[in-house]
């Protein structure tokens, strides 16, 4: 066990196997791995972030991260030298089996992530950072343990606004959430076949938007937007996150503090 992360969040990393590959829609692959200390792993809540890593560019071997200095060491290594980093989100961990699946948006080969999956295949492996104990008791500590989605216990009524990279983490959020609570929730994807199913306890209109036909803001703009909504959550891409969360405070009244917005991912740059 190397730890490399305590605090008293404990995140670790384990070298994974890839159990199966299944297409869910054009855009998006689900990844299932398995890994004996899979067993071990732990969620603080439906977007759980966790880190995906990956051979370095030099075609080195992928040592996983020890001890915890290892980010410290990580930055300070020639970025053709290190292993490659990328956050995702765990769609789904199966503890008793030991597996854990990971969504991955194809958009590619242009990024590491995107392209190691385009070829993934039973058997690959690639390395995980994965929470292995979290701190529930309190916001701080929820957000501290890798989720942003922390709505306040008395929500009645919440707007959830993602793009394809946040889907996964949306689908969880739906399917976690209250049977009295309300979600008015926006989607962009790439290809309206990349639309799904999207089954929740609670209630939830669902608006889906295809990317380069409006936006995400647009649609927003459009719709009767609960205006007494009292918890929203903004994920996706970085301008889009923005600008979302600009029209949430100043037209549909929402406080800043009634906000979780997350950039995904940044066009034109990579991610760690
Ligand atoms: C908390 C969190 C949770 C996340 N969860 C998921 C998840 O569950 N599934 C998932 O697929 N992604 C998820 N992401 C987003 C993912 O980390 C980024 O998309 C990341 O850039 C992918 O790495 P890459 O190596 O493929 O591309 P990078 O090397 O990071 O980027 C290469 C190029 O690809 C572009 N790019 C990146 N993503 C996209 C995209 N979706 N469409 C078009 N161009 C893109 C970049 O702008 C850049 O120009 C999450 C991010 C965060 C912060």
């Amino acid at each position: 066990m190397t730890t490399v992360l305590e605090r008293p969040i404990v995140f670790d990393s384990v070298l994974a196997t890839v159990a199966a590959v299944d297409d869910l829609s054009p855009h998006l692959r689900r990844v299932t791995f398995v890994a004996p200390r899979i067993a071990e792993a732990v969620t603080a809540g439906p977007d759980q972030r966790i880190k995906v890593l990956l051979a370095p560019p030099n075609g080195g071997e992928l040592k996983l991260p020890v001890g915890p200095d290892w980010y410290t060491q990580w930055c300070a290594q020639p970025a053709d030298e290190r292993f490659i980093m990328r956050t995702y989100t765990v769609r789904a961990l199966r503890p008793e089996v030991a597996e854990i699946d990971i969504e991955f948006v194809l958009h590619g080969v242009n990024g590491p992530a995107s392209a190691w999956v385009s070829e993934a295949e039973p058997g690959d492996q690639l390395g995980l950072i994965l929470p292995f104990a979290v701190d529930t008791t309190s916001t701080k500590g929820l957000l501290h343990s890798g989720v942003d989605y922390v709505p306040p216990a008395t929500s009645i009524r919440r707007v959830l606004v993602a793009d394809e990279t946040a889907l996964p983490a949306l689908a969880g959020i739906l399917e976690q959430l209250p049977a009295a609570v309300h979600a008015t929730v926006f989607v962009e994807v790439p290809d309206i076949r990349d639309a799904r199913p999207l089954p929740t306890p609670g209630t939830a209109d669902v608006t889906w938007v295809v990317t380069g036909e409006t936006s995400l803001l647009e649609a927003l703009k459009a719709a009767a937007l609960p205006y007494d909504a009292d918890y929203a959550w903004v994920a996706g891409e970085s301008s889009m996150i923005k600008s979302v969360r600009r029209h949430l405070v100043n037209a549909a009244g929402m406080p800043k503090s009634a906000i979780s917005f997350q950039g995904y991912w940044k066009r034109g740059e990579a991610q760690i």
